[in-house]
């Protein structure tokens, strides 16, 4: 008999948990994607998403295909889908792991009632925590909302799963009324805004092995230093295969666990503890993609965004150099250096004023790694109305920012080519050019958008007001 395995953020064949249930029930596993954008609720997946998953989905189909199996692929209804492929095949069960996402967990608590209705067997796993978020909960029986008991209570009933190997073979089916190749998905851009993506990524498993690999070999030693400073690479850049599950994040832990000293491992799983944390609040407070956690910022006095004042974020023209450095990374490769993601979220939220929403729905439509617990908490974290957020005060002064994490101005350089002649002091702050050296910084803007000082005392007026 077969089994459905439904594939969808668990891009990967080690580690599988939906996979490993089927093979151990002795059923053949049939493995399944749909495409339905339409069932994501408000948060319809994003450009750059979609052109890492044709990616991903393809180097997933040609492991399957090594093997003896290929991904079948549909678009439409979820349940209709799998209702078809499971009377079409004589399926006997359809297993899936977890996506924590509240919409797409209650679609899915939905469809799993309706396919046991119809007599198959149904489980779901979790294949992309290290705990499930209803798995950690304060003294009091609460969610948490400050990140550091989270985290000791996750340390104290630490239990990771064993690691798992990719099956040598599996079988193959036939295809079934209504598959269509993976390019009928169009997810890939047109036109290819997205080639310039591809030096820096490889999406799939064997990608995020070697960038693991690669991780542990070259920066994991000097990690929990380093991990501030974009001008050096010393993160891991797993972000978007954790997001497609192309590795589980307990096989990240165990690989890494002989790699660096215990402290700089330490350092780097409490990293991966924050996306746990993400997740958790992401469950328990499943407004807080849309909404502020805390209400209090409700009343706040956003500056509504004329196109311009957007465009100019979006798009590295700011003035603030190392703003602009971010949002040119991003836009360029799909992804940015965290601490950056700080300042420029910082400077759009604090210093224009301009509601995080905004800048959320940017980095949701550019990033490659775009992931709705982690973002959501990322922006609300820095606008100062999430949980655990930082204190309102601590507006990020861009350039002493840069000049501490970015000291000879070398990420700056490297994303905003005008500012290349200039020295250290001026690729910081190129306002203070004197006006016989503007060749220094030709082609970059004179003054920035808005002034770093006045618009902080600004922030922190409307910050007064609200109470
Ligand atoms: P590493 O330093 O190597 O960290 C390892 C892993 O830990 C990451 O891959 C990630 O999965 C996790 N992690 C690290 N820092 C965080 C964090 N602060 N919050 C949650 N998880 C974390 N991360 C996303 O994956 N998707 C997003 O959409 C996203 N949006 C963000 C928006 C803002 C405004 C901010 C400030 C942060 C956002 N982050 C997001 C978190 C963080 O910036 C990225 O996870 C990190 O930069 C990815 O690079 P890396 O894999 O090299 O990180």
């Amino acid at each position: 008999p077969t089994a459905l395995v439904w594939f969808r953020n668990d891009l990967r064949l080690r580690d599988h948990p939906a996979l490993q249930t089927a093979l151990k029930a002795g059923l053949a596993p049939m493995p399944v994607y749909i495409h339905a954008p339409h069932e994501e609720g408000g948060w319809l997946p994003g450009a750059a998403s979609d052109a890492w998953r044709h990616r991903a989905l393809a180097a997933l189909d040609a492991d399957l295909r090594q093997r003896g199996s290929r991904l079948h692929v549909f678009a439409g209804d979820s349940l209709a889908t799998l209702q078809a492929v499971a009377a079409a095949t004589g399926a006997a069960a359809v297993f899936w792991n977890r996506r924590h996402e509240p919409t797409i967990d209650a679609r899915d608590t939905s469809i799993r009632r309706e396919l046991r209705r119809d007599g198959l067997r149904v489980e779901a796993h979790n294949g992309s925590l290290l705990f499930e978020p209803w798995q950690l909960e304060t003294r009091a029986g609460d969610p948490f909302r400050v990140f550091t008991p989270f985290w000791k209570a996750a340390l104290s009933i630490w239990n990771l799963p064993p690691l798992q190997p990719a099956p040598d073979t599996l079988p193959g089916f036939d295809a079934v009324p209504g598959e269509i190749p993976l390019d009928a998905l169009r997810l890939q851009p047109v036109p290819r805004w997205d080639a310039g993506f591809w030096s820096s990524w490889r999406p799939g498993e064997h990608g995020a092995a070697s960038a693991l690999r690669a991780f542990a070999a070259e920066s994991l030693h000097d990690y929990r230093d380093g991990r501030d400073r974009p001008d050096q690479s010393l993160t891991s850049r797993l972000s978007p295969h954790l997001h497609f599950g192309e590795i589980a994040p307990w096989r990240v832990v165990a690989e890494l666990a002989n790699a660096g000293s215990p402290d700089q491992h330490a350092a780097y799983v409490r990293e991966l503890g924050w996306r746990e944390f993400a997740h958790h609040v992401l469950h328990h407070f499943p407004h807080t993609p849309d909404a502020n956690f805390n209400p209090r910022f409700d009343d706040f006095d956003w500056v509504e965004p004329t196109p311009a004042l957007l465009h100019a974020w979006q798009h590295g023209r700011t003035g603030v150099p190392i703003v602009d450095a971010g949002m040119r990374e991003l836009w360029a490769t799909g992804w940015m250096h965290n601490r950056v993601r700080m300042i420029v979220a910082s400077f759009l939220a604090k210093n224009m004023r301009i509601h995080w929403r905004h800048g959320a729905r940017w980095f949701w439509d550019t990033l490659v790694d775009a992931d709705l617990a982690n973002n959501s908490l990322g922006w609300q974290w820095v606008a100062g109305s999430g949980v655990d957020a930082a204190p309102y005060f601590r507006i990020f002064n861009p350039v002493l920012q840069a000049r501490r994490f970015d000291p000879r101005g070398e990420y700056i350089a490297r994303w905003v080519p005008e500012l290349r002649p200039a020295p250290a002091r001026l690729r910081h702050a190129p306002w203070e050019c004197a006006a016989d050296d503007r060749s220094l910084i030709s082609g970059y803007p004179t003054t920035p958008i808005v002034d770093p000082a006045g618009s902080r005392r600004e922030a922190l007026e409307a910050f007064a007001r609200l109470k």
